[in-house]
């Protein structure tokens, strides 16, 4: 069996650190590796609309900003396929026939759906294309036949789904469908970043972000008014490194080298955990760092970004190629869905 990997994002709004860690830098490393012949990369305009309906916009407009977060960071069209998930009607169907195959209260128990619905306050006002975006997902994924989907950790009860999906139809109908595998990022803190408030997860939705796209000024001043260890007024204070979102993130980006780059003072992050929790480190000081090393991760990303977004026509014509290409393929997957479930009248005969 070949490998194909599918994964992909929201478009409402920029990327930020968390989707850098906890999937973009992976799918880079898995394209580049030369042993995936099929990736599909998805804008996920549809899924965004089932929370976003009221601001066609804000979708409209983040699929360009997406595309180039995508480009900049080194995702490469002759390597993988970019495309725009509502280009592609198939998915639409395909999600319409595994409806059939979810139980309103199996949705009801999906951890992820749960959260976010309380994360966007719907209570009881929840829109029916958001409570069923799951089973889109299993459409995406499973129309391309994909076995291996690079994800953070929110994304694992919507694998499960998916997973579950497949096997009932593969059992009702026909072995058509294939079961994929989430892969999370190896450093467990890249699974799910916090947001720059403490929050659980650093998300587009809560505005608690680090964009790949900030200047160097705005990452500089959010560094500066993160989180610490709130018990940690002065800087003789014994300190706390873990929950404290400063060293999450260093857990998350920095590396032996960084110290002799720029805190050659210590060899590596335990001695300055060590030094924190023992009283006598500020916080500035280790917010410096992590300053300097942010910065110099993301200062090329952000000039490649300003150098591709000269030209966004060029950015739309490789994602209608894409979406072409895409759609080639999810068109094959729903043609054998439909045999295997007899309901291909006109082409295999009444
Ligand atoms: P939204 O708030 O609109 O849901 P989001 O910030 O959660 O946006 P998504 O587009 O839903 O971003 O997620 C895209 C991918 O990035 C998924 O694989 C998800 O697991 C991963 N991801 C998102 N946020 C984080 C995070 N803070 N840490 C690690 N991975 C993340
Ligand atoms: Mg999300």
């Amino acid at each position: 069996m070949v490998d194909v990997i599918l994964t992909g994002d929201r478009p409402t709004g920029k990327l930020h650190l968390g989707h850098y860690v906890g999937s973009l830098k992976r799918r880079v490393e898995l394209q580049n590796s030369g042993q995936y012949q099929n990736i599909f990369i998805m804008i996920a305009d549809a899924q965004a609309l089932t929370d976003n309906a009221d601001d066609i916009h804000k979708v409209r407009s983040n699929i360009a900003e997406v595309a180039l977060d995508y480009l900049s960071c080194g995702l490469d069209p002759c390597k993988a396929t970019i495309f725009i998930q509502s280009q592609i009607p198939e998915l639409c169907e395909l999600s319409f026939y595994y409806m059939n195959l979810v139980t309103v209260s199996r949705l009801q128990r999906n951890p992820t759906v749960k959260n976010e619905i309380h994360l966007r306050n719907f209570q009881q006002s929840i829109p029916v294309g958001f409570f069923t975006y799951p089973i889109s997902q299993a459409a995406d994924i499973t129309a391309f036949k994909a076995n291996i989907v690079p994800v953070g950790e929110d994304q694992l009860p919507m694998i499960e789904q998916t997973r579950e999906i497949v096997r009932s139809f593969n059992t009702l109908y026909r072995k058509v469908l294939v079961e994929p595998k989430a892969v999370l990022p190896e450093n467990s803190t890249c699974s799910r970043l916090p947001g720059l408030d403490g929050a659980a997860k650093m998300s587009k939705s809560l505005g608690n972000c680090i964009y790949l796209s900030d200047s160097s000024d705005e990452i500089k001043r959010k560094i500066q008014s993160m989180f610490t260890d709130p018990t940690h007024l002065r800087v003789q204070d014994p300190g706390h490194t873990e929950n404290n979102p400063v060293f999450i993130y260093l857990d998350a980006f920095c590396r032996d080298e960084h110290f002799a780059a720029f805190l050659p003072a210590y060899q590596n992050l335990d001695e300055l955990k060590e030094h924190y929790r023992r009283g006598g480190l500020g916080d500035m000081v280790v917010k410096r760092f992590l300053n300097e090393i942010l910065q110099n991760e993301l200062k090329p990303i952000r000039e490649k970004r300003e150098l591709l977004s000269t030209d966004l026509n060029a950015v739309f014509d490789m994602l209608k190629d894409g979406s072409q290409k895409a759609r080639t393929v999810a068109a094959a997957t729903l043609d054998e869905v439909k045999s295997a479930m007899g309901i291909n009248y006109y082409k295999n005969g009444f």
